[in-house]
Order: C-alpha cells, then structure tokens, then sequence
C-alpha cells in the first residue's frame, strides 16, 4: 500500500520540463544542489537523501508568463515513490511581462 504521493505541479507538466534538454542544459543541477545543500528535504516516505533524488529545471508554460504567474526553479522529486519533494523556486514572472524575473539568491554557491 502506498499512499498518495505529493505533486507540486502537474505530472505532465513535469514530464515536459524534465525531457526538456534545452532547459536542463541550461541549468546544473550539481549547482542547486549545493545551493539547497541546507535546505533540501529527503524522501519523506522513502528517506532517499535529497542529494539522490532527481533534481529537474522547472518552467511553467509560456501561456503562465504572459499571464503573470509563471514560476521557474528546481524540483526535487523521488522515482521510486513518485513524489515531489520541495521545489526552490529562482524565477517568477511579474504581471504582463512575458520575461522571467530572477529571484535574489539567498547565498550562492562559490
Ligand atoms: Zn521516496
């Protein structure tokens, strides 16, 4: 028995940003995961450390920029429970600007 795993965002949006390789391309997930090192949670159900879950570039779609509530950052998610684990969100859209709007770092990796 399994219950139900915790989605923050659509599966098949996921799916889409996850087979991106442009989008992935352009963000390192070796980054982030030093970036959240402190923050980033382990599997809940599983217990699968945060550094062995999948780390994936997260981008709404163009339609949410436009409309002001785009969002982009990582999500990390665990495979074998199918659950989405926490998500550090780096871009957001303002209101009728298409362009994403980078969040202030809290700390950078260096
Ligand atoms: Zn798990």
């Amino acid at each position: 028995m399994r219950g139900t795993p915790k989605l923050l965002f659509p599966s098949a949006l996921v799916i889409q940003a996850r087979f991106d390789e442009r989008l992935q391309r352009q963000h390192r997930a070796v980054d982030a995961q030093a970036r959240y090192r402190e923050t980033a949670r382990s599997c809940p159900t599983c217990q699968c450390p945060a550094n062995h879950l999948s780390w994936i570039y997260f981008r709404s779609p163009a339609r949410t920029w436009v409309e002001g509530c785009g969002t982009g950052g990582w999500l990390t998610m665990c495979d074998a429970c199918d659950a989405h684990v926490d998500y550090f969100v780096e871009e957001v859209s303002e209101q009728g600007t298409p362009e994403p709007i980078k969040l202030q770092q809290a700390f950078t990796a260096s």
